[in-house]
């Protein structure tokens, strides 16, 4: 038996347990001549990294005095995991919270929200930017007309600085300040640009590297300094059609365009072989993270993260129907429900 890892003390609230997630090395899959590494950010309490925003932002606003006392009410557009984490801070300090979420998003998500005790606006998802009901304006507009403190997780300086100041500092620790090359999606883009800030300080060698959806044009932009047009692609969280205003890449000098296809087999794989359930952004770093392994001829320590708990998506990615259904699978359903588990 090998031995136990230390057993951490109670902790005072579900706050508390936010961050100091695990880390799991990859052996199972191959993964060239280098040590391929995993941030278990589906440990954080509420099943994703956005856990930490959730508190880091609430937590700024606090001490900039926009929210505490008589003000107690936070808006935000988001119906992904920031909603989530900033469900869980709301319910442990007691703050109202109003999330307005896309009609297009699934009902799980929702019902999760509720439950958690978020007000939901559900609003129009076919408006673009700059109508009154695309989430975002239409969440501004709320927070203005109520008095309330609006998070904002594209512009808020405390989203990429819980990953400069906590994410980072954990990995570095957790690798004894080796390692060669941290692999990073881009959603908001905190996750990147707290990290880059951090390595550019603490350890200037190592390689940041971008894992971007195949329709996103974050990829081509660190390639070619241009922004393409942008398509669609089914992996959630991660991705975009334009450059989010917190995000910095000036220290990404590769990336790596990964298909819907490649993104949830590599997800897949990594379920079958370890054990380990990842949501989709996690499949495409993790195919990023390999396809960089195997590129190296000499041994690199690699990190990347499990962003997300693939909980979520047990009846969409690891539901071999749904797979047939998108074209990736070969293997037509059998209607056996051995299909659906194997
Ligand atoms: N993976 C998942 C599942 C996410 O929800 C997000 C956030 N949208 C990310 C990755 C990307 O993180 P960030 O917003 O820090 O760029």
């Amino acid at each position: 038996m090998p031995m136990p890892l230390p057993t951490p003390a109670p902790a005072e609230n579900i706050v508390a347990l936010i961050g100091h997630t695990p880390m799991i090395q990859v052996t199972q899959l191959d993964a060239g001549p280098c040590e391929l590494f995993l941030k278990m950010e589906s440990q954080n309490p509420g099943g994703s990294i956005k856990d930490r925003i959730g508190l880091s932002m609430i937590e700024a606003a606090e001490r900039a005095g926009q929210l505490g006392g008589e003000r107690r009410h936070v808006v935000e557009a988001t119906a992904g995991n920031t909603g989530l984490g900033l469900a869980l801070v709301a319910a442990q300090k007691g703050y109202r919270l109003t999330l307005v979420i896309p009609d297009k998003m699934s009902q799980e998500k929702v019902f999760h929200l509720k439950a958690l005790g978020a007000q939901v606006v559900m609003t129009r998802s076919d408006v673009e930017k700059g109508h009154p009901s695309y989430y975002q304006d239409l969440a501004a507009r709320i927070a203005r007309e109520e008095g309330a403190f609006y998070v904002n997780q594209f512009e808020n300086p405390a989203n990429a600085l819980a990953h400069e100041t906590g994410t980072g500092p954990e990995i570095d620790a957790q690798l004894d300040r080796r390692i060669d090359a941290m692999v990073c999606g881009v959603g908001s883009g905190g996750t990147m640009t707290g990290l880059s800030r951090y390595f550019a300080r603490a350890q200037p060698r190592c390689e940041m590297v971008l894992a971007d959806p195949e329709g996103s044009v974050l990829a081509g932009y660190v390639k070619t300094g241009k922004l393409g047009k942008a398509g669609s692609w089914l992996v959630e969280g991660i991705g975009e059609d334009f450059l989010p205003p917190i995000l910095d890449l000036s220290h990404v000098k590769r990336a790596y365009t990964i298909s819907d296809r490649e993104s949830l087999e590599t997800a897949r794989l990594l379920l079958s072989r370890t054990g380990i359930l990842a949501g989709s952004s996690s499949g495409t770093l993790l195919a990023a993270a390999l396809r960089y392994c195997r590129e190296q001829s000499s041994p690199k320590r690699v990190c990347t993260l499990v962003c997300d708990s693939g909980n979520k998506y047990l009846s969409k990615m690891y539901n071999d129907f749904w797979m047939a259904d998108q074209g990736f699978t070969d293997r037509a359903p059998t209607g056996d429900l051995r299909d659906v588990i194997t």
